[in-house]
């Protein structure tokens, strides 16, 4: 006898719904952010434990939700996003089918605390296995927070399945940039196991991919942009000669969403035919704009993969623009695109009137290697001297006592500028010969710029930088002090302190590791002259708290005058400053360096002796 047929219990049946739109923990970070961003919130932050299998977290500061919709958006097909069938054309939002938080709520356990900005309270909620196990008013902030703890805890098959936490924690990763590489405008903070390692401050889709990808990308990539009556395409495409081996960056988005399409990957590639060799991927990071009549998204539950009905149309306008950006930008790779001040270095118009040099600084020349004649960017004039750099340097003598101070050391130094012989004076400039005279260093201003690029750098980064581990220490501040510390703690975090606020102190914070080439000893007098100096720092030049944060810390860990310096440290400082954007100026806009011309010393010569 067949049995009789009988519903599903409605938690199998949702364990069995969620199994589509839940596949692993990288799916629900993508769930979770893209409510956030429906929600409007501005700050995003996105909390990883233990690779999400102990915790994903996503907190907003969007529209929060009332009491009632706080319970109902657990319920399957419960949206505010979509009424009709019709919506579904029109829809603009990112997720819509009302399905992720039940899904979520069936295999996991769910604490929602939500507030409206309306309301005085918020409210919680607890739901596990699609049970709810409590709901109660609370105080909590504007917006809302979704915790997912123990995904899977109830369905094991599917928690074994899991790939390598590193896997996993990837995946997590790339839903994240997704997200927020078409949301510039919204900041982020990505915390894996309590560590920031993603904090991207709101700014253009160029300083969003620089602050995911790294600063290199800048000179990179060209911009790809055209707009048509079909379809707007913009964007960026790497140029051809950074393809690499591997498949990299390769991002396709329509109307604000990641999408993946061979085909029209195909017409990417096709643009690159001959550009590059075989096997070798380019960069791209492509946004389609255009008429969501014009799409199908909701044939794929992921939503990952959407039907263009133009596809042929399109297909030919992309091919025809990256092919169009690729020969516009690339046959020059030596102008960066960008280049706030770009120059002409020669003027081939003799009709043009004579303009004097404009202040621009070449951050990649360094006067201590040699030049290379046939590049025309290295001769870029030098602020207030008519001398291009390398006129300044002299560089024959510089390798004659290169050779003799091989010769007297007996060993080959890796770097031929690390034999450059410099002269200290006073414990504080650092003096050297050069072509158009005399160099003079100010050693403490000289790293602080060296300090203040290096650390602007690794805030875009997001890199870990090196750091010296410490038996834990307890360093205590005056309360206000201790407030502002307490902001400061993520971009402390960022340049290399581990730091963490005192259990049950609030003015105290324990440290358990500092950048390296900070002194311990000096750890809590360190701090409090960051924090005092980050009160005042380049208030009157209306820099962002990351600038202040780099220029106050490159002012409080930086060399000191009065310290004796060897020949290899100077050589170091001297080489680091003129690798620097702006080498001749601190941070505030102090002189780092003089140069005495050769003509000045020989006038000072000829002056007769006072009577
Ligand atoms: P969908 O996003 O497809 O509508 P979800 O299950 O992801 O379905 O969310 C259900 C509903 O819960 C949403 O339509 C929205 O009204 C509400 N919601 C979910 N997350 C948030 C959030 N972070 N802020 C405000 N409302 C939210
Ligand atoms: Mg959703």
């Amino acid at each position: 006898m067949p049995e009789s047929i009988k519903l599903l219990p409605e938690h199998v049946a949702n364990q069995i719904a969620a199994g589509e739109v839940i596949l692993r923990p990288a799916s629900v970070v993508k769930e979770l952010l893209e409510n956030a961003i429906d929600a409007g919130g501005k700050n995003i932050r996105i909390l990883i434990k233990d690779a999400g299998k102990a915790l994903i977290q996503v907190i907003d500061d969007g529209s929060g939700m009332s009491p009632d919709d706080a319970r109902m958006c657990f319920e399957r097909h419960a949206t505010s996003k979509l009424r009709t069938a019709d919506d579904l054309f029109a829809i603009k939002t990112m997720g819509f089918r009302g399905e992720a938080l039940a899904s979520i709520a069936a295999v996991a356990q769910v604490e929602l605390k939500t507030r409206r900005s309306s309301d005085e309270l918020g409210n919680l909620i607890l739901i596990e296995g699609s049970k709810v196990k409590t709901q109660e008013s609370t105080a909590c902030p504007t917006g809302t927070s979704v915790s997912v703890k123990n995904l899977f805890f109830n369905v094991p098959a599917r928690r074994n399945f899991l790939k390598s936490d590193t896997m996993e924690t990837n995946q997590m990763m790339e839903e994240f940039f997704r997200v927020a590489l078409v949301h510039p405008e919204t900041a982020f903070s990505f915390f894996l196991n309590g560590k920031e390692t993603y904090h991207l401050i709101p700014g253009n889709l160029r300083q969003r991919i620089l602050q995911i990808f790294g600063n290199h990308m800048n000179e990179k990539l060209v911009p790809v942009e055209q707009d048509t009556v079909v379809v707007n395409i913009r964007g960026f495409a790497g140029k051809p000669q950074h393809a690499r081996k591997t498949r990299g960056e390769q991002y396709f988005f329509v109307n604000g969403r990641f999408i993946r399409h061979p085909y029209f990957h195909h017409a990417v590639d096709t643009a690159y035919r001959q550009l590059i060799p075989e096997k070798h991927f380019p960069a791209y990071f492509i946004f389609f704009e255009l008429d969501p009549a014009d799409l199908d998204v909701n044939i794929h539950p992921t939503k990952t993969e959407v039907k263009f009905l133009n596809e042929k149309a399109i297909y030919a306008i992309l091919l025809a623009s990256v092919r169009q950006s690729l020969g516009k930008f690339s046959l020059t790779p030596s102008l960066d695109f960008d280049l706030e001040n770009s120059l002409d270095p020669v003027s081939r118009d003799p009709n043009r009137p004579i303009v004097p040099p404009k202040i621009t600084i070449n951050p990649d020349y360094n006067p201590f290697q040699t030049q290379k004649p046939s590049d025309p960017l290295r001769t870029r004039p030098y602020p207030g001297s008519s001398q291009p750099w390398e006129k300044v340097l002299n560089t024959e003598g510089e390798q004659l006592r290169t050779a003799s101070a091989q010769a007297e050391t007996g060993e080959i130094p890796s770097r031929e500028e690390e034999a450059r012989e410099l002269f200290q004076l006073k414990n504080r400039y650092i003096i050297a010969a050069v072509r158009s005279g005399m160099l003079i260093v100010d050693q403490e201003r000289a790293h602080e710029r060296i300090l203040f690029e290096r650390f602007l750098e690794l805030q875009q980064k997001q890199e870990v930088v090196s750091q010296q581990e410490l038996f834990p220490s307890t360093c205590v501040f005056p309360l206000p002090d201790a407030k502002l510390l307490k902001e400061l703690l993520p971009d402390l975090r960022q340049m290399g302190f581990v730091i963490e606020e005192a259990l049950h102190h609030e003015n105290s914070f324990v440290v358990s590791g500092i950048p390296t080439g900070m002194e311990e000893s000096m750890l809590q007098q360190s701090l409090e002259e960051i924090v005092d100096s980050f009160k005042t720092i380049g208030s009157g030049l209306q820099w962002d708290k990351a600038t202040r944060m780099a220029a106050s810390l490159a002012r409080n860990l930086g060399i000191r005058n009065n310290k004796p310096l060897q020949a290899a440290e100077m050589n170091k400082l001297i080489n680091d400053l003129f690798s620097c954007k702006i080498p001749e100026l601190t941070p505030d806009g102090k002189k780092t360096l003089v140069i005495i011309t050769t003509d000045e010393i020989e006038n000072r010569f000829k002056q007769t002796a006072r009577q």
